[in-house]
């Protein structure tokens, strides 16, 4: 079939440089392939990245017809809309050229926060098959940056070190019985916008080609700092006072106290005054009310709390006991 390739040329110095393309192509070639013979046949100044054209590399993430896609496993018949498809970057880097962008700035520099390799005093010795199958799910990550691309944090700060990074660095190194600094890494991962800042949008999860499912890994490195006492850090106080605050309301009336639980995780009065902390949270509060979802009457217990409070005291006591 006949394919009309458009590339969304950035830092394009030459306005005469061409950007449509008509190519024969398989329908069953993959994107990438036409995006290549685009370059082989008609132009070889046409920038962009990709070696293996099987998935493995993750290098040639990009936009193809609005389409967030590693576009070596996407069959341009499945991609093509009115005989043509458009290539473009992703959203959020910074273009290099054509559709090339700077890697260091959208994952490397943040991958390369988390150390990932392993602190071992000098020894790893071996391990058991079986207790490395969570370090082979993150060792699957390609770093395509999809996850990054479709993370809803990533969108509104750049900051936020994202899942790809806490997928391929924090959780691949802290999941191996071997590494000898688990701790000191989810410290680190709590002292910049990391670990405590993804919202469970599950975008993240929704992007990945391989289905390595990287929100579910966020909540399960959120689970075992939490049983290492590492809450949260400096890049997001508020995760551990919320964290606490959540714990504390349905142990005492065995459901959430909406009200106490901006109080104590925006540091209201008298658990801290912060008035801009108070004004932020003036909107959502209205607005909850008029919905029904947050009420002015007294906070009550719900039948059954005291059970509730039981099996908080019970777990309080066993993990006194695991610690003793
Ligand atoms: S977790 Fe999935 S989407 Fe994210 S970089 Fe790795 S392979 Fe790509």
């Amino acid at each position: 079939m006949q394919v009309t390739m458009k590339f969304v040329r950035t830092k394009n110095e030459d306005p005469d440089q061409r950007d449509s393309f008509v190519v024969d192509v398989d329908p069953e070639t993959s994107v990438f392939e036409a995006m290549s013979k685009v370059r082989e046949e008609q132009d070889g100044s046409l920038a962009f990245r990709g070696t293996c054209n099987t998935g493995f590399c993750g290098d040639c993430t990009c936009q193809a017809n609005g389409k967030r896609v590693v576009p070596c496993l996407v069959k341009v018949k499945d991609s093509v809309k009115e005989d043509a498809i458009e290539i473009k970057l992703i959203r959020n880097v910074a273009p290099v050229k054509d559709v090339l962008y700077d890697v260091d700035q959208f994952m490397w520099k943040k991958y390369k926060y988390f150390r990932p390799w392993l602190e071992t005093n000098g020894t790893a010795p071996a391990v058991k098959d079986e207790d490395l199958e969570p370090v082979r799910l993150a060792m699957r990550c390609t770093v395509c940056g999809l996850c990054d691309e479709g993370c809803t944090v990533i969108d509104v700060d750049k900051e936020f070190l994202g899942p790809m990074a806490l997928t391929k660095g924090l959780y691949r190194t802290t999941k191996d019985p071997r590494d000898q600094d688990t701790k000191q890494r989810f410290i680190e991962a709590g002292e910049k916008k990391g670990l405590w800042d993804c919202v469970h949008c599950w975008e993240a999860s929704e992007h990945c080609p391989w289905g390595i499912n990287p929100t579910h890994l966020i909540m399960d490195l959120r689970d075992d700092s939490i049983a290492l006492g590492v809450k949260s850090g400096k890049g997001n106080p508020m995760a551990a006072r919320h964290y606490n605050a959540f714990a504390d309301s349905v142990k005492k009336s065995g459901w959430l106290n909406e009200r106490m639980l901006a109080s104590k995780t925006y540091g209201l009065p008298p658990y801290g005054l912060s008035l801009s902390g108070m004004m932020s949270q003036m909107p959502i509060a209205l607005k909850a009310i008029r919905k029904g979802k947050a009420s002015l009457r007294p906070h009550k217990s719900r039948p059954g709390a005291r059970q509730i409070a039981k099996i908080f005291a019970k777990v309080e006591q066993s993990h006194k006991n695991k610690k003793a």
